[in-house]
């Protein structure tokens, strides 16, 4: 049903799982689910979720279903359910003919609300929601009970049909289930499990004017899937005596087992389909794809492979107590996906023109050049070589420090796959100063690979030949907040990086990067990884940098 990968990582989840499986619990069957409301794409905490709830079934060859729990139509759309199904496909994972919808049991969970009324374990509550707060009680005193909680059974059922036929305004009734209003747990005080709510739900229009709680149509979703491990993240651990009361008051027959796990939270970013929508609206980024964003999509955009995703959530694993990754250990895992699979390219972000004076005009060299040193299969390509080639602005110096083995006057460096050159003379702006061209001369006996060319230099430079580089755009991102949690204080708009995009469209790339494909990765040697993004149109590729070369997460390991 998915990834072809073998799984072999374990975590206190795949004990309990072993331990059922050895006590014959759930008939030694495994049977996930991925639950995510579509109230926005899917971000990385949800790929945490997903590679552990497929993952898992995977390893024990159980099951894994898709389920929208689309109980809450306000803020429910078809977009967002499209692009949920396209990040988890993109994952490598299948759901194959189980994709589900909340509310394709709105009549069952209909049903289940009635029979609650009739074993005496709802009523229908008339208070309002700041009197049923008030009532609520708090963690250190009990609430007061409902004065409509010992409504008969008749009336109840009366009322709640009344609730359904729309004879009742929005908010004016609710129908609570009935069990312990001193229950130390503020989950079982009475709590709220449908809602009188117009408004149209996406799949099943306006049939319906009451939608049940997500409380009350989970547990229930997942009994009626046949669901055997139910797996959530820690905030919900104070709403499984709620799910199991739920499943055992209809006395359902199955009992799948609720379990939590510690939810995945990332340095720099912010994980809340809520928050990050408002950044959408609000026009901080652009769109649910932006390459600064943490949803699936903006990680596909920016270059990020399935690959390098699930190798992530791998490697953070599976724990009880909540931690915050570091953001590199992500761009540690593209990093080392990319490096055996990405093409090695030269690309100039910021163009010096160098004249090399001693090299015949029009004569072009067809030099060839490596795709991949870790990957010999990748074979090589040819690269054109003549008299005028631009390097980048920071690989010369006018005035080097002492340790500057770049180009600088009189000084040699060798450009990749060619020759030898050396710096002769440098041409200025007459009115900015600014270098505008450096003149050089070649050593023809230097040629790369060739037996005379074992001389050596300290510095090689990357370097595109001027008249058939291709222009292009490349966009340079940062972390899109600057400090590691956004959420701190009261407006994280107010933690936005300002930098973090920066444009550059007069980049030259060499003449085999014309016509790539949108999603395609590449190494431009000594820049990063880039992706060519879709906003690429014939001849003029769009870049975007996925991540740079430095790999800090190795380093810290190595320490
Ligand atoms: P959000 O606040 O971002 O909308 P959510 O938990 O409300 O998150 P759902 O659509 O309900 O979003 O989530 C679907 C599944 O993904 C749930 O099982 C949820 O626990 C899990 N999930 C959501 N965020 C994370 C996270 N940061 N780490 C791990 N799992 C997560
Ligand atoms: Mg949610």
């Amino acid at each position: 049903m998915a990834v072809n990968e073998t799984y072999t990582t374990t975590n206190f989840i795949h004990n309990i799982i072993d331990e059922d499986n050895r006590t014959g619990k759930h008939g030694k069957r495994v049977h996930t689910r991925f639950p995510p409301e579509p109230n926005g794409y899917l971000h990385i905490g949800h790929a945490k979720s997903i590679c552990l709830n497929f993952g898992t079934a995977i390893k024990y060859g159980g099951l894994c279903n898709l389920r929208f729990d689309d109980t809450n139509p306000s803020k429910e759309e078809v977009e967002y359910v499209d692009s949920i199904q396209q990040d988890v496909k993109w994952l490598g994972f299948d759901w194959e003919n189980r994709k589900f919808y909340a509310s394709d049991y709105f009549e069952e969970l209909y049903q289940y609300a009635v029979e609650l009324i009739k074993s005496g374990n709802a009523f229908v509550c008339d208070l309002t929601a700041q009197e049923m707060k008030d009532y609520r009680g708090s963690l250190t005193q009990p609430g007061t009970e409902s004065p409509y909680r010992n409504r008969s059974v008749e009336e109840n059922l009366k009322l709640f049909e009344q609730m359904k036929n729309g004879e009742f305004a929005d908010g004016d009734k609710v129908l609570r289930a009935k069990i312990d209003m001193a229950s130390p747990n503020l989950n079982m005080r009475d709590p709220v499990i449908y809602r009188i709510l117009r408004a149209t739900h996406h799949r099943t229009g306006n049939k319906w004017c009451v939608y049940p709680m997500y409380d009350f149509a989970h547990p229930l979703s997942d009994a009626i899937e046949g669901i055997t491990h139910s797996v959530c993240t820690l905030e919900f651990e104070a709403h499984r005596p709620f799910y199991d009361w739920l499943l055992a008051a209809v006395n359902h027959p199955n009992r799948p087992q609720q379990i939590e796990f510690a939810r995945l939270n990332l340095a720099y970013t912010m994980m809340s389909k809520r928050k990050l929508r408002a950044l959408v609206e609000g026009g901080y980024v652009n769109g649910w794809d932006d390459p600064r964003m943490p949803t699936i999509s903006g990680l596909r955009r920016r270059g990020f492979t399935p690959h390098s995703i699930r190798d992530f959530c791998d490697r953070i694993g599976v724990a009880k107590s909540n931690s915050v990754v570091d953001y590199a250990l992500l761009e540690h895992c593209i990093r080392e996906d990319l490096n055996v699979k990405a093409q090695r390219v030269m690309a100039v972000l910021r163009p010096l023109k160098v004249v090399i004076e001693n090299y015949p005009e029009g004569k072009i060299e067809e030099l060839t050049a490596e795709n991949n040193p870790e990957n010999e299969q990748m074979g090589v390509r040819k690269i054109p070589f003549s008299k005028v080639v631009y390097i980048e602005q920071e690989d010369f110096m006018e005035d080097p420090p002492k340790k500057f083995f770049r180009l600088s006057p009189g000084k040699e460096v060798r450009l990749k796959y060619a020759y030898i050159i050396k710096c002769e003379q440098v041409i200025k702006d007459e009115t900015t100063g600014e270098v505008i061209e450096v003149r050089c001369t070649y050593d023809p006996d230097t040629k790369s690979g060739e037996a005379l060319s074992a001389r050596k230099v300290k510095g090689t430079l990357h370097w595109v030949s001027a008249a058939e580089a291709v222009k292009a755009e490349v966009r340079i991102y940062d972390q899109l907040f600057v400090s590691e949690n956004p959420e701190d204080g009261e407006d994280y708009t107010a933690n936005l990086n300002p930098a973090s995009l920066v444009t550059l469209s007069e980049c030259l790339v060499e003449p085999s990067l014309k016509n790539t494909m949108s999603g395609d990765n590449f190494q431009f040697l000594r820049q990063g990884y880039f992706t060519v993004d879709q906003d690429s149109t014939a001849g003029h590729p769009v870049f975007n940098r996925t991540v740079g070369l430095r790999d800090s997460w190795a380093k810290i390991q190595k320490a």
